[in-house]
């Protein structure tokens, strides 16, 4: 038996069931946008990160609008993108083993496909791969610029590229260089400054590259947090960036620590909550817990509902608590930011897609499915 979606299109908001996982397309349509004339203006490619959304419906829109294809962090999301009609497809992540890269190599029959190495092994069985299902992958060889999690340094990320030139089914295209801890430093000047340091990694690696008589193409690197800094820095020249479509509250903190106004992107997801008990004035119990809404970043904040705070996330209840006179009722619904938005939409099957969503006739546009939904291999 399959579940029933939490509603239908054409329905009126109220009518969506609850917890939901709804996309505000209007503000959303926006970021897409916003994203799309920043990185044009500042003539870097755009390379969103797929891992956020895990939907090729959104995947499309994105390339609809100006950007060169889609990053993902797993093979069975790379697969989900190409069955969706995804043409390009970066695995941002070191690939083990002949399982999981003759899956890769399928896909390159279909579509043009890249992961990235850290290791002489890594560039061997991706080269085996690709021989073994006649086709080209484009390898990117990672830098640790930072972060002390996959990728190395300038002078083996060298040698490692001479192996990929060597071989005959991989295509050197250049540079990984995400630092994946600069995203969520408070202030922007520690964001700079740890941009800054990756940046000095990755030029030193690009002229050790031209010194060995290798053309670096792509340096690819960057999320929400800190792309305004890759993209004007002359080193970077593509933006991995997932987030800025969604935002969460952790993001959102981030720009109120900057002291400037939240004004390049704007929360479009939320997960739609009900009032289920309010057994005293000062406590109202909803129905999305941690099983609706991830709290790894923090714990999702109440939309526009000054004076309220969500507490005390369980399976599958909250606890509003705060302004009694600003608490909703039993039965009232309850719009949440989520702390953090790429695993929160890995736990709902569908989005909400809702139009005109802070007005009267707000209503459900569409659905879209999830594709990726647990797509963790
Ligand atoms: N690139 C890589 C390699 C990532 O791992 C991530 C997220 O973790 C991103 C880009 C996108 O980051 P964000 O969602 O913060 O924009
Ligand atoms: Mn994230």
């Amino acid at each position: 038996m399959s579940l029933s979606p939490p509603a239908q299109p054409g329905q009126s908001f109220a009518e969506i069931d609850t917890p939901a996982l709804i996309l505000d397309l209007d503000a959303f349509e926006r970021n897409l946008v916003a994203m799309a004339a920043f990185t044009q203006a500042h003539g870097v490619r755009l390379r969103p990160h797929a891992k956020t959304h895990k939907s090729p419906q959104i995947a499309l829109l994105q390339i609809a609008h100006g950007a060169v294809g889609q990053c993902c962090q797993k093979v069975s999301e790379a697969e989900v993108l190409v069955n969706g009609g995804v043409g390009d497809v970066l695995v941002t992540n070191e690939i083990v083993g002949p399982g999981k890269l003759d899956r890769l190599a399928k896909l390159a029959r279909n579509a043009r496909i890249g992961l990235c190495v850290d290791h002489p092994e890594g560039v061997r069985e991706a080269a085996e791969a690709a021989a073994r299902h006649d086709v080209i992958l484009d390898i990117l060889v990672e830098l640790d610029v930072g972060g002390r999690r996959c990728g190395v340094a300038p002078g083996e990320a060298v040698r490692i590229a001479e192996m990929v030139a060597r071989s005959n089914t991989l295509r050197f295209s250049g540079l990984q260089a995400y630092h994946g801890s600069a995203q969520h430093m408070r202030s922007i000047d520690e964001r700079r400054e740890a941009v800054e340091r990756a940046g000095l990694l990755a030029r030193t690696a690009a002229d050790k590259l031209a010194h060995a008589g290798l053309g670096c193409e792509i340096i690819s690197g960057a999320g929400t947090g800190t792309h305004e800094l890759e993209s004007q820095s002359g080193i970077w020249n593509e933006i991995q960036a997932g987030s800025y479509i969604f935002m969460d509250a952790d993001y959102a903190r981030n720009r109120q620590a900057d002291g400037t106004p939240f004004r390049t992107f704007e929360h479009s997801l939320f997960v739609l909550t009900s009032v289920m008990s309010k057994p005293v004035p000062d406590r109202a119990v909803v129905d999305a817990g941690h099983k609706a809404a991830a709290i790894d970043s923090g714990l999702p904040t109440p939309w526009q509902r000054d004076g309220v705070v969500y507490t005390k996330p369980s399976d599958e209840h909250g606890v509003l608590t705060g302004d009694p006179i600003a608490l909703p009722h039993r039965g009232d619904k309850v719009l949440l930011v989520p702390g953090h938005c790429d695993p929160t939409v890995n736990l709902h099957d569908w989005y909400v897609c809702v139009r005109g969503l802070n007005s009267p006739d707000a209503h459900v546009e569409t659905l879209w499915p999830v594709a990726g939904r647990g797509a963790l291999t």
